[in-house]
């Protein structure tokens, strides 16, 4: 295990219910720490190219409309293990799926709405946080 950062992702389903502060004390109490986060609305543009790899998938307009639906809440974790550990908070993508306690068990309208979005390796950590954020802005 290595001190690693992961992109995390607070969606519109959850920005609209008023549940920032405890998804974020969700995180932090699993240990994560948040070294960046800012509150933006996406535009198609963005919402497109940050699920490009799901262009193909039957869900993609819709995923699409609905990251764009409202605000969502951009952030870095970091912590021991931190791209698996934040997937283990998280919980599946459908929360019917969801283990007790977690955030889309406990948080999660639908498969699709499901309140957070975590990356899913540590190659696309990096990707992802490029994408939202530049170096200055994450303080460890
Ligand atoms: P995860 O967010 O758990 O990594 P995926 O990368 O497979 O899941 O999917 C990206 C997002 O697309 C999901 O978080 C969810 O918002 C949406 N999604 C996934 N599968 C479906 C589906 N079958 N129907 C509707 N939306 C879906
Ligand atoms: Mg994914």
């Amino acid at each position: 295990m290595a001190v690693e950062q992961t992109l995390s992702i607070i969606k519109p389903d959850a920005t609209r219910r008023n549940l920032t502060g405890k998804i974020n004390a969700r995180l932090e109490d699993a240990g994560l720490r948040i070294v960046a986060q800012k509150r933006l609305h996406l535009t198609r543009g963005q919402a497109e190219q940050f699920y490009e790899v799901h262009k193909e998938r039957p869900f993609y307009n819709d995923l699409v409309e609905f990251m764009m639906s409202g605000p969502v809440v951009v952030q870095v974790l970091e912590g021991e293990d931190a791209v698996a550990l934040n997937r283990k908070v998280m919980g599946e993508t459908n929360p019917a799926n969801a283990a007790e306690g977690t955030i889309r068990k406990d948080f999660a309208e639908s498969i699709e709405a499901n309140s957070v979005h975590g990356s899913d390796s540590a190659e696309n950590a990096a990707k992802e946080i490029q994408f939202f954020f530049s170096r200055t802005e994450i303080v460890g």
